[in-house]
């Protein structure tokens, strides 16, 4: 009891509330399954989907991916030394500013939007039922209102307006729109950059498949070259070198595989003349 009282002082000193008795860098990621984690380490991955070489990568101790997207895209860009960049990623990296910051480098973003709505859940419409009309900066709901600007709220850094209508009182289709009052619609100011990103998605279907296809085999073959432990160092700055191998290690095999041995020697002695 004495040593657990000792662990717990310890972990209450832990600004993030984790403690990793076996690694102290090593903290909880949000896994697949829901209520599920696994202490470990973040393995950022940019692929390209030509070759499926590794442009970019970095090792976090991010419990999640909802804030790497920019900074990996950044390090692929550079690392390409392309100025224009087409980046595809799962649901777990959607959030605005991040694919904002990414436009506005200029790399193009096909994320998809996660699927939290509470109201679609609940079979009540979705904020996808409501058109966004630019010209008069109004949304237009399914019962055919309008839903006029009301006022700016902030969240996390970000501006939020908000947007409602004072016909839901006597709308026959409330029951499958809100259990408020009425129904409000918020947007975000750089939003245009959302819609304009799901439109790119819904133009091209294929694009979610092209990224399992690309990363998913990177993450495949470099997880079965680990077996069943994966890192054998400990701590972030090890870690990152332990993965900085493998990644290196992956790249060469590729590269010979591309290229063949001697087209590869070659050209590593191009590099380094
Ligand atoms: S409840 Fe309001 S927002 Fe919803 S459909 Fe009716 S009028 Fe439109």
């Amino acid at each position: 009891m004495q040593q657990l009282r000792m662990i717990e002082e310890r972990l209450n000193q832990q600004p993030d509330k984790q403690l990793s008795l076996t690694d102290p860098d090593a903290r909880s990621m949000a896994t697949s399954g829901r209520g599920t984690g696994m202490v470990g380490y973040n393995v950022q991955a940019a692929v390209d989907t030509k070759h499926h070489l590794i442009a970019a990568h970095e090792v976090t101790n991010v419990g999640h991916d909802r804030t790497q997207l920019s900074n990996i895209a950044f390090k692929a860009q550079e690392a390409m030394q392309e100025n224009t960049l087409g980046v595809v990623a799962d649901r777990g990296y959607f959030k605005g500013p991040e694919i904002l910051a990414c436009e506005q480098a200029g790399i193009e973003t096909y994320v998809p939007k996660p699927m939290t709505s509470n109201s679609k859940a609940e079979g009540r419409y979705s904020k996808l039922d409501f058109i966004y009309l630019a010209q008069d900066n109004e949304y237009q709901c399914p019962a055919g209102q309008r839903l006029t600007y009301r006022h700016s709220t902030r969240e996390e850094g970000m501006k939020i307006d908000v947007y409602w209508t004072s016909a839901c009182k006597t709308c026959p289709q409330k029951m499958q729109c809100t259990t408020g009052k009425e129904r409000r619609v918020r947007r975000w100011e750089h939003e245009d950059v959302l819609d304009a990103m799901q439109r790119r998605l819904d133009s091209t279907p294929g694009k979610m498949k092209e990224r399992r296809c690309t990363v998913e085999h990177v993450f495949g073959t470099l997880k079965f070259w680990m077996g069943s432990t994966h890192f054998l160092m400990k701590s972030l700055p090890h870690v990152g070198t332990e993965m900085s191998l493998h990644v290196l290690a992956y790249n060469l095999r590729r590269v010979v595989n591309i290229l063949g041995v001697a087209e590869t020697i070659k050209a590593i002695r191009l590099v380094g003349a």
